[in-house]
């Protein structure tokens, strides 16, 4: 069976083609035209031994789009249909004369958090490094076409379906490939991943990843309504995801980022803010707020802008810089929380 190219890192790369007595800078090459003239190598540039290698043994194949879906302000959904037929979704999410790219990491999840719809889903399966760096490609390529001059994406975001700290080593893997001078090149305050608080990953964080940002979400202080929220809390609780994080060492973390969802009524008050601002006193803390984005059949409900905003002046009186996201692409359902792959039941 053949391989796929985008599930090698270079270093990995360099090893396979020098373990099959190919030369090493062919890799580096290969490399270097993949992912930044996004062609396969030209004419002679690689031996005749390299070429029938990669002939016979590697796939340059990126996953198939089954759907797009494009939103009033420039958001782009894409359903992607994987080899074995499995499906996930992937979001660029404009923002000036760019994009973010947010990925799915696994089909389906497994974490259950009451308040996300692909938590509903179940978990199908781990996705593979290249089917990840894949959804990337697939999109770029996409926008190269359909958007001309306008394709940049400059950030990537592990905020699609699934946690990505529970299929730890493909994503370790895409984010080498994503930060390599020789591959994509972005800078590492450029990628962000965002977890529920799974801890076997963060304590795995600390010697193996390379130094992307953080994002937890960690939407409520007090143990109960956390619980509700998040069940792996109750395994994983809050205080000892907080203790590793501040445990990675500064090289492999860029920015930490705490994500605080909003539910109208439930963890939205002056007092979950003040027990907030008390929880991250100390810490060089980012924190994001996002008012619960509905889909059809959710339990709970989206605060209005005011609410949100007299939650952020709370944590402003902490002195903690803060941003309430304001939502893209409602009217796709290609929000935070809102993607599910699989069709509409009933
Ligand atoms: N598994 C990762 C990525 C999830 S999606 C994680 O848990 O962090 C990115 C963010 O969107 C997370 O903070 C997640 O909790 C939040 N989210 C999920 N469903 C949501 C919804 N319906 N409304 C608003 N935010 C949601």
């Amino acid at each position: 069976m053949k391989t796929s190219f985008y599930s090698y890192s270079l270093p990995e790369l360099r090893a396979l083609f020098e373990a099959q007595g190919l030369s090493a800078t062919g890799a580096a090459k290969l490399y270097h035209w993949r992912y930044k003239h996004r062609a396969p190598a030209s004419g002679n540039e690689l031996s005749k031994a390299t070429q029938s290698y990669l002939q016979e043994n590697m796939s340059f194949e990126l996953p198939e789009i089954d759907r797009v879906q494009e939103a009033g302000d420039r958001t782009v959904k894409f359903l992607f249909r994987l080899a074995d037929g499995k499906k996930v979704e992937t979001v660029l999410i404009p923002s000036n004369r760019k994009y973010g790219i947010c990925l799915s990491s696994q089909v389906g999840c497994a974490m259950k958090c009451s308040f996300c719809h692909t938590g509903l889903q179940g978990l199908s399966r781990n996705l593979e490094t290249h089917e990840i760096v894949g959804q990337l490609l697939g999109a770029q390529r996409w926008l190269s076409e359909q958007r001309p001059g306008k394709d940049r994406i400059a950030t990537v975001v592990f905020m699609g379906q699934g946690e990505p700290l529970h299929n730890f080593d493909s994503v370790r893997r895409a984010c080498e490939i994503f930060l390599s001078q020789h591959g994509l090149s972005f800078a590492s305050d450029k990628v962000t991943i965002s977890t529920a608080g799974y801890l076997p990953g963060l304590v795995r964080w600390k010697a193996e990843m390379p130094g992307v940002n953080i994002a937890l979400s960690l939407h409520a202080v007090e143990m109960k309504k956390r619980d509700e929220l998040i069940p792996i809390n109750a395994r994983f609780p809050l205080d000892e995801v907080l203790a590793q994080i501040d445990q990675i060492p500064r090289n492999r973390k860029r920015f930490v980022i705490y994500e605080y969802l909003l539910a109208k009524g439930f963890n939205d008050s002056v007092e979950d803010a003040e027990a907030l601002g008390e929880k991250l006193k100390g810490k060089k803390a980012f924190v994001n707020l996002i008012p619960f984005n509905p889909y059809p059949g959710a339990k709970y409900e989206r605060p209005t802008e005011e609410e949100a905003r007299a939650f952020k002046a709370v944590l402003d009186e902490h002195g903690i810089p803060t941003l309430i996201r304001f939502t893209k692409g409602t009217d796709i359902l290609a929000a935070c929380g809102q993607l599910n792959s699989k069709p509409p039941t009933g």
